[in-house]
């Protein structure tokens, strides 16, 4: 199995080190992630500036830092690593959650994501921390993901669609399984804070608190790692809601709104 393996808290993430681990066990690894922590990037791309591609000692794999994002390495590992392509793409293990709509801020997801545009399995996995500065627990994460490797990467394969799995950071033996979810929310309150630097001069910088009640989301993600459950999303590239394309044009087809040309 030919493999593809990328981050966004760059290649000397610990994370990196527990995936590249499990991954090497059952395929032929190669690594391209970014020179530096790229978190909360989403699925942006480096389009205005030159890419360096530099090596990066790994482990005796063939690797590579990127001074980019995880959609540019994910690109670069396809023209570089695996000219002829692979069958398989994980991005993480991140360090912190990305669960419900927080997705789409992720650089991790992104990485699974943009395999998927390619056309190519692919995975994202997260520690799910809350604590700042709370342990990770990527063993636990490298002994749940060796334990359901293979079930993971051979799942009916669904094109356009990619997997985000979140892994409490709890000890492994106290994990109470895996459940298939959908995404959750993640809703934050106090998102932009004031501060003032040495001169008096104002800034701001954006973090905030998460509010939100797991208990109040059944059968999400946020619910299932809050029950110590590791939470597997398959998720879609197609964003439409379906549901409301017909309602939707009925209203803006409708004659009386005068918008009907
Ligand atoms: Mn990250």
């Amino acid at each position: 199995m030919r493999i593809l393996i990328t981050n966004d808290d760059g290649i000397r993430a610990p994370g990196m080190q527990s995936l590249v681990r499990v991954a090497s066990q059952f395929g032929d690894v190669k690594v391209v992630a970014p020179d530096r922590e790229r978190s909360a990037c989403g699925h942006s791309m480096t389009m205005r500036d030159p890419l360096r591609v530099v090596p990066y000692a790994f482990d005796g794999l063939e690797a590579y830092e990127v001074n980019g994002v995880p959609v540019d390495c994910v690109n670069v590992g396809l023209t570089v690593c695996w000219p002829d392509g692979c069958d398989l793409i994980l991005s993480g293990i991140n360090n912190g959650p990305n669960l419900g709509f927080d997705i789409t801020y992720s650089g991790t997801v992104a990485g699974a994501m943009e395999g998927a545009i390619n056309g190519i399995r692919a995975i994202s996995l997260s520690m799910a921390t809350f604590v700042t500065g709370a342990p990770a627990h990527y063993q636990t994460g490298e002994s749940w993901l060796m334990e359901n490797w293979v079930s993971l990467t051979t799942t009916p394969e669904k094109p356009l669609t990619f997997l985000n799995v979140n892994i409490p950071a709890i000890d492994y033996t106290e994990l109470r399984g895996v459940r298939v979810c959908g995404m959750g929310q993640r809703v934050y309150k106090d998102r932009v804070e004031f501060r003032e630097d040495p001169w008096g001069r104002p800034y701001y910088w954006q973090g905030g608190v998460v509010v939100m009640d797991p208990d109040t989301q059944p059968g999400t993600d946020v619910e299932a790692v809050s029950q110590g459950f590791v939470s597997v999303t398959p998720v879609s590239l197609d964003w439409t809601d379906r549901g409301h394309v017909e309602t939707l044009s009925k209203c803006l087809g409708h004659p009386a709104t005068g918008n009907s040309r």
